[in-house]
């Protein structure tokens, strides 16, 4: 793994991700190398190889956030995972949490059960949430899809500590794939603990052409669905009938548009 050391200029960066005003990325780049990565394209700006071979840390970042507050809620991370594997040696997501003003309004999503290093930190966070991505993949799909990521068993059980110790989290059922998501097995396995949900759609475009061969190929079916317009609206359709059904709260379902950059979030 390549690790490029830098100094940011700023902390908080404004965002269209839905409920988040701001965004903060003490990493660019992940171990995960999650082969649907949306946060791929960001190659493009730092040239350092292939995504997934390297990993910016920008160093400076828990001095530059002291003292400071935006008002609104602080995403992290969006082109990085904040609890990536290196996280446990550099400690720059804990470092950075403890000198953040405890009055920001934050939302953490993570793949890693290292979340549950930092709750002493979470505690004292005024409006925090924190959310474990979890998909029904099957092990095999897994190893395709996320191959250096913790299991989704790992990350339910994450999910579940938090809530015993008092801390907000959040299910992000994402990237849902028709066929190879099974919602109801996830939700039977994590309604006694979480507190809300967020379902995503995987966004064809953003996944990049190496997923879309491998999907067209090996799950034809799947690949028809996210890519028509109407069957698209069929499946949110069962979705939201099938959430209802559960009677679980559910912030919303993000479907992104086939050929543009914007989503459209489906209320329940
Ligand atoms: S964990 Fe998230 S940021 Fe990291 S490679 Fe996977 S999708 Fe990308």
């Amino acid at each position: 793994m390549h690790i490029i050391r830098l100094n940011a200029k700023s902390v908080f960066t404004s965002t269209k991700i839905p409920g988040a005003r701001w965004v903060i990325n003490q990493y660019v780049g992940c171990e995960h190398n999650c082969l649907y990565c949306y946060a791929k394209f960001m190659s493009k700006w730092y040239q350092f190889g292939r995504w997934g071979s390297w990993v910016v840390v920008k160093e400076n970042l828990p001095e530059l956030v002291k003292g400071r507050h935006v008002d609104g809620k602080v995403y992290m991370s969006s082109v990085s995972d904040p609890y990536q594997p290196i996280e446990r040696k550099l400690k720059l997501t804990r470092r950075l949490l403890k000198n953040m003003d405890k009055s920001i309004e934050l939302s953490i999503l993570t793949k890693s059960p290292l979340v549950l290093r930092d709750v002493d930190l979470f505690k004292r966070f005024e409006d925090l949430e924190v959310g474990l991505t979890v998909n029904s993949f099957s092990r095999s799909i897994e190893k395709v899809l996320e191959p250096l990521s913790p299991s989704s068993r790992e990350r339910i059980d994450a999910l579940r500590v938090l809530h015993e110790n008092g801390v907000r989290n959040y299910a992000f059922i994402s990237p849902i794939i028709p066929g190879l998501t099974d919602l109801r097995l996830i939700i039977e396995e994590t309604k006694d603990f979480t507190d809300f949900y967020w379902l995503e759609l995987m966004n064809l475009k953003a996944s990049g052409k190496e997923f879309r061969d491998w999907l067209r190929r090996n799950h034809p079916e799947s690949y028809l669905t996210l890519s028509e317009k109407d069957r698209i609206e069929d499946y949110v359709k069962d979705t939201t009938t099938l959430l209802r059904e559960e009677n679980i709260p559910v912030k919303g379902i993000c479907v992104h548009h086939l050929r543009s950059r914007s989503f459209n979030i489906y209320r329940i």
